[in-house]
């Protein structure tokens, strides 16, 4: 089952629908090739990577992968650690203990409930331990080509300073973006915001002098505000 979309009625900020083609055509423009810099051969490594990247960036999460999947490749073999067992191979990234614990009971989960695969529904991976919707949202694109957008810090600032969402809760910002943009497009778009959101407009420094959408943004120039 892919992502359910959301249905309610939306009230997106004024001018948040003639300016979302205008953010699209420039991201792809810029980003074409954005997908997730997550590194992942299988959907448990996916799923694994996004439950690590949790509040931590992904290029400590890389760090650390390739020796935690090759303990641990899969369901079966993840199923039978302890978190102390894991807890020294994820230790550079942040949260690591309870992550480490959230491992652990997600392999159980997986080999109890769905024969040690990453289930192919929204529902399921949102129910494993350390997942949220977020975590649904990549696993479900990135490893089974459903449309999603999901909603990080990044995708989620980047919303808001663009006119594009006025909510700060991620599922309300999730909905608006569903709103706005054509369904094909999601996992692009979550993809190249979050690029856009490491490489210019950053949470601290944006940098509007070198932003493609410094003629359109509503919220151009908000770095020296802040400043
Ligand atoms: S103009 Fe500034 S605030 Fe707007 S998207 Fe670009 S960097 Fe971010």
């Amino acid at each position: 089952m892919p992502p359910p979309s959301h249905s309610a009625a939306t009230a997106v900020p004024r001018g948040a629908r003639s300016r979302a083609p205008r953010v699209l055509q420039t991201l792809e423009a810029h980003y074409p090739d954005a997908r997730t810099e997550l590194a992942f051969t299988t959907p448990f490594e996916l799923l694994v990577a996004t439950v690590l990247s949790a509040q931590a960036t992904d290029v400590s999460v890389n760090a650390a992968t390739p020796a935690l999947f090759a303990r641990y490749p899969d369901a079966q073999a993840m199923s039978a650690a302890q978190p102390e067992d894991i807890e020294p191979l994820i230790r550079s990234i942040g949260l690591y203990r309870g992550k480490a614990r959230n491992l652990a009971a997600l392999a159980r989960l997986l080999l109890e409930r769905h024969g040690g695969e990453v289930p192919n529904d929204f529902g399921a991976v949102v129910a494993l331990p350390g997942a949220g919707r977020k975590t649904a949202n990549v696993v479900l694109s990135n490893a089974f080509g459903y449309p999603a957008i999901a909603v990080d810090t990044h995708v989620g600032r980047l919303a808001r300073r663009l006119g594009l969402s006025g909510q700060t809760n991620p599922d309300k910002v999730e909905r608006d973006l569903q709103t706005l943009f054509p369904r094909e497009r999601w996992v692009f778009l979550h993809h190249a915001l979050i690029l856009h959101g490491r490489r210019i407009c950053t949470a601290r420094a944006p940098a509007c002098g070198a932003c493609p959408m410094a003629d359109f943004c509503p919220q151009v120039g908000v770095g020296l505000a802040s400043r």
